[in-house]
């Protein structure tokens, strides 16, 4: 049988230090930092929830470059949402917080870029959140690092600074479910496999950009993650 039309390449993100790593899913978790959880009107302590992107939202920035996204269609509000993301290199259900280190293969800046005005109206009407989450390009991530190298990563500062500017400061400790829970929940509800990224959530501070801002995203310990906004 042949393929009635060429298929898309595979979705790699390079690998610091070299080769690439294939993309199989994006989870995202949701209000994963109390103080975001707040701003976003929650109480700071509700059970994990989460949400996937489709594969080519993936924008993979090579260490020392600059990604470019496009102004989405349809918002007027686009936010920025720096996270801490988690590249397994082992997959499984059932995972328990305390074997979950294992199924880890390395971490990488990414950037879950959200039109918030979509997502907002979404919610009011109890409907998916799909058009305000998954979106063309709307997964900037810059190189994924080794556990090998990190260690696990469990503390250390994250940011995000628009045009310099800091919006978002905050501690990998603050993160409501920690990224070995996050994978419990995760592989209760999924099969996990090899491929699947994490995005593991944000901190508060979250805001709008516009055409022209450049975003500098950081993680303590992680190559630096520049994207401008076309
Ligand atoms: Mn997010």
């Amino acid at each position: 049988m042949s393929l009635v039309f060429t298929p898309a390449p595979a979705v790699t993100v390079p690998v610091a230090g070299g080769g690439t790593y294939p993309v199989h899913r994006i989870y995202c978790v949701g209000r994963n930092y109390a103080e975001h959880a707040i701003e976003m009107g929650g109480s700071g302590r509700e059970p994990p929830f989460f949400f996937l992107k489709p594969t080519d939202a993936v924008v993979a920035v090579p260490a020392g470059e600059t990604g470019k996204i496009d102004y989405p269609s349809l918002t007027k509000n686009l936010h920025h949402e720096i996270e801490l993301v988690v590249a397994l290199g082992v997959g499984g259900r059932d995972i328990r917080a305390a074997d979950a280190v294992r199924h880890i293969w390395g971490y990488a800046v990414g950037l879950d870029m959200t039109r918030r005005d979509l997502q907002n109206d979404m919610k009011k009407q109890g409907r998916p959140w799909c058009i305000g989450k998954g979106f063309e390009q709307s997964a900037p991530i810059g190189p994924i690092v080794p556990i090998a190298s990190t260690g696990e990563l469990t503390t250390g500062a994250i940011s995000l600074s628009v045009n310099g500017q800091v919006r978002q400061n905050a501690d990998l400790k603050d993160l409501i479910w920690n990224v070995n829970e996050t994978i419990e929940h995760l592989s209760a509800a999924w099969t996990l496999q090899p491929g699947d990224l994490i995005y593991s959530g944000t901190p508060a501070g979250v805001a709008a950009v516009v055409s022209g801002d450049v975003m500098e995203g950081r993680v303590a310990g992680l190559p630096m993650l520049r994207v401008a906004v076309r």
